[in-house]
């Protein structure tokens, strides 16, 4: 048994999670949040969590993950090799958390600020060897029945180099609502919880949060409110902060914090739809922390001077938030797989992972 810390306001739930949040902020290391926080007024929603825990992030290959098997560490639960899309070291398909939801009736979606077929989304979704598989991985899209998602790569969708396929007018076929960012803005969407929703917003990456892209939080809110509509069972849906990761390849300090800060109106969304739900579990980590990112000498609250160690990733622990039901089981230190089993054990799923994938 866990012991819930008393802090906690689940401290007398039963524990279960009907349905699950799960933020990845690719690239956020503790430097990423703490610019954010001391360039936002000191404050986040992220201090609203109440347990909170580290996690190994080494793949099977590398000590450094890449945001391919980090993301497939918390899909399936397993160390796999850097680029694979939801498949083994073997590239065999393992099966996710997501398609495991889904099959079992939860309502799912994810949401991203980068095309929506990149590799952390792509890997709760998609079993491809390599990572750059993009037109293969949205094929893989059509081969579920997600009932949300919002992202960019339209192209991949409908413009494909590879076959003649318009994935776009086949997800109509399949009776999803299929909008884009050429027809109308999201927030004039009038979404209906009688049918699936796709939308993409941008063709191909999405613009920096800097350079006025602010879909995140909205469409976390949105989806929360959809999702708990389309299932009784619960939803498990999946939000990236997919670009705090190229600032750290870039070196960027100043667009790191814009992305984490962004990020963080995402979580407060997410907390939000949580504190007046009371059955859901909201969990935000990394999947490896990029750039090696630190706040040098000479920081001052709201002027952070931001320096990095490399243009790569690195090999830090990473830090885990989580509020909700079972959010004790994310405190203390363990491997980025252990994520997987837990938000198992928090849905009430055996703590066994079923295989083979389907
Ligand atoms: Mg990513
Ligand atoms: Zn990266």
């Amino acid at each position: 048994m866990q012991k819930e810390p008393a802090h906690s306001p689940y401290a007398n739930s039963s524990g279960q999670a009907k349905n699950v949040i799960l933020l990845i902020g690719d690239g956020m290391g503790l430097a990423q949040i703490s610019a954010a926080l001391y360039s936002n007024n000191n404050k986040l929603a992220l201090e609203q969590f109440t347990s909170i825990g580290l996690h190994k992030s080494s793949s099977a290959s590398d000590l450094i993950t890449d945001s391919a098997a980090g993301a497939t560490a918390f899909a399936c639960g397993i160390k796999t090799y850097n680029g694979a899309i939801g498949v083994t070291s073997d590239t065999l398909p393992c099966y996710t958390i997501l398609e495991e939801a889904e099959s079992r009736g939860y309502a799912t979606g994810m949401i991203a600020t980068s095309t929506i077929v990149h590799a952390t989304p792509a890997a709760f979704i998609a079993h491809q060897p390599i990572r750059i598989f993009y037109e293969e991985i949205a094929e893989d899209f059509l081969k579920t029945d997600i009932d949300l998602f919002i992202g960019g790569g339209k192209r991949y969708f409908d413009r494909r180099e590879k076959d003649n396929r318009d994935l776009y007018a086949e997800l109509k076929g399949k009776g999803y609502f299929v909008s884009d960012y050429s027809v109308e803005e999201l927030s004039d969407v009038m979404l209906t919880s009688k049918r699936n929703f796709a939308y993409f917003t941008a063709d191909k990456h999405p613009l920096p949060a800097m350079a006025g892209r602010d879909y995140l939080p909205l469409a976390t809110k949105m989806a929360c409110s959809f999702l708990s509509k389309r299932s009784e069972h619960g939803f498990f849906l999946m939000v990236e902060g997919s670009q705090i990761d190229w600032c750290g390849h870039a070196n960027d300090g100043q667009l790191a914090i814009g992305e984490t800060i962004d990020f963080d109106k995402a979580i407060a969304a997410a907390l939000s739809f949580a504190k007046r739900d009371g059955q859901t579990l909201v969990i935000v980590t990394a999947d490896h922390e990029s750039g090696g990112m630190a706040l040098n000498p000479g920081s001052e609250m709201n002027k952070i001077n931001a320096r990095f160690t490399t243009n790569g990733h690195t090999g830090a622990m990473v830090p885990v938030f989580a509020y909700g039901p079972s959010e004790s089981l994310f405190t203390g230190i363990y491997e980025n797989t252990e994520i997987y089993y837990k938000i198992r054990q928090a849905m009430g799923f055996s703590t066994e992972a079923p295989s083979p994938a389907p």
